[in-house]
């Protein structure tokens, strides 16, 4: 049974035979940072100092490069010897370490389905069991599909300070387990069970001006950061770029724009990839293109980035290219967890 010392907590515990080093953690009544437990959001992405172990599973949230220095997702490494392993990047205390896993189950009821795009619908959930969740901007919630185990990870859209719901952007999906489930199955007053909240993705203290770029659904965790940095009466400079092919694919700018009202210094740009209608006045291209576009020169700068993975690959070469530094790039990739 191998060994798990976790620095810098001063702890360790043991994970049996082909047990990930999460699955151990949790197992023993210790916790370790995790989100999707695919190897999909990178939430549980920790260094491994010390011992060896075997992939088992998707890595989708680690590069080449964050392999070669040592990145393992706690989620899908298995031990194959004693480990040593370096949780600073989860900013996770001993306290927490040894409390164990806080992450708790709720029942809530559908409040409302809107369709916001044809393929894009809002779903606000009204917590019932517990009735509010402490979450941070940003983050996310598994819910589980009616009538089975599955889940699907989604993001809050809604700010912190509204902690009696969870409302959720879902990009409809043919043959979606959960997804095609709101077309025509599920209706106000449907009750869901989920679990949460989940992942690291947070807008952190700096002084530096802000890129946010979202694709598609990936809109949702931008709102709910907006929304909380509005809340906050935030001063620094926030540009959200957001990218869709249509004009009848963009969402919820309403929403942003009431945002400004708050945060004077948001600025919201909309880009079209494909189509944009007569008399369109915002921008057209990929949004890395607008991006590009709209700021030669980028260092300095804070990146938030939320959408499909090729979204996240092609925003992040682009920023880094403009100056930005990689740890100062933040994501979250909506990769299926199906
Ligand atoms: C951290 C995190 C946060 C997320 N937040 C959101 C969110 O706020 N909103 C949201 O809509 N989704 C979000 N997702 C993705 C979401 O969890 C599901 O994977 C997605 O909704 C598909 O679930 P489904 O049950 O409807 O479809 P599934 O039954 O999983 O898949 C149905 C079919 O669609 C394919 N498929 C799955 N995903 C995609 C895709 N992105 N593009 C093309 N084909 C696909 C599958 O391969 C399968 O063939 C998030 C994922 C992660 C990891």
């Amino acid at each position: 049974m191998p060994k798990v010392e976790v620095v810098p907590l001063g702890a360790s515990y043991d994970c049996r035979d082909d047990e990930t080093l999460l699955a151990g953690a949790l197992r023993e009544g210790r916790y370790l940072r995790y989100g999707c437990r695919h190897g999909g959001c990178g939430t549980c992405r920790i260094l491994l100092v010390e011992g060896d172990v075997e992939q088992s599973g998707s890595t989708f949230a680690l590069t080449a490069s964050d392999r070669a220095d040592g990145w393992v997702l706690a989620c899908a490494s298995v031990p194959v010897e004693d480990c040593v392993i370096d949780v600073s990047a989860t900013d996770l205390t001993a306290e927490e370490f040894l409390a164990g896993d806080q992450v708790r189950g709720y029942t809530a009821e559908i409040a409302e389905i809107r369709r916001l795009t044809p393929d894009v619908r809002g779903v606000r959930l009204r917590l019932l069991d517990p009735p509010s969740m402490r979450f941070t901007a940003g983050q996310f919630v598994n819910v589980e599909v009616p009538g089975t185990s599955v889940l699907r990870a989604y993001s809050m859209a809604n700010p912190p300070s509204d902690s009696g719901h969870a409302d959720l952007v879902v990009r409809l999906l043919p043959g979606g387990a959960f997804s095609a489930l709101l077309e025509d199955r599920l209706a106000p007053g449907d009750r869901l069970r989920l679990y949460g909240p989940f992942g690291q993705l947070k807008v952190r203290l700096s002084h530096r001006p802000m890129i946010m770029a979202a694709g598609g659904s990936g809109l949702a965790p931008i709102l709910s950061m907006v929304g909380d940095l509005a809340d906050q009466q935030n001063r620094r400079q926030v540009t959200v770029f957001f990218g869709a092919r249509s004009a009848a694919d963009l969402y919820h700018l309403d929403r942003l724009r009431a945002l400004q009202d708050r945060m004077p210094c948001l600025e919201i740009v909309p880009a079209l990839s494909e189509r944009a209608p007569a008399g369109w006045a915002g921008e057209t291209g990929l949004v890395t293109d607008v991006i590009g576009r709209r700021f030669p020169q980028l260092e300095g700068y804070d990146a938030y980035l939320c959408g499909p993975p090729a979204m996240i690959d092609a925003a992040t070469g682009l920023l880094t290219a403009r100056g930005v530094r990689l740890r100062n790039i933040y994501f979250d990739a909506f990769v299926p967890t199906g």
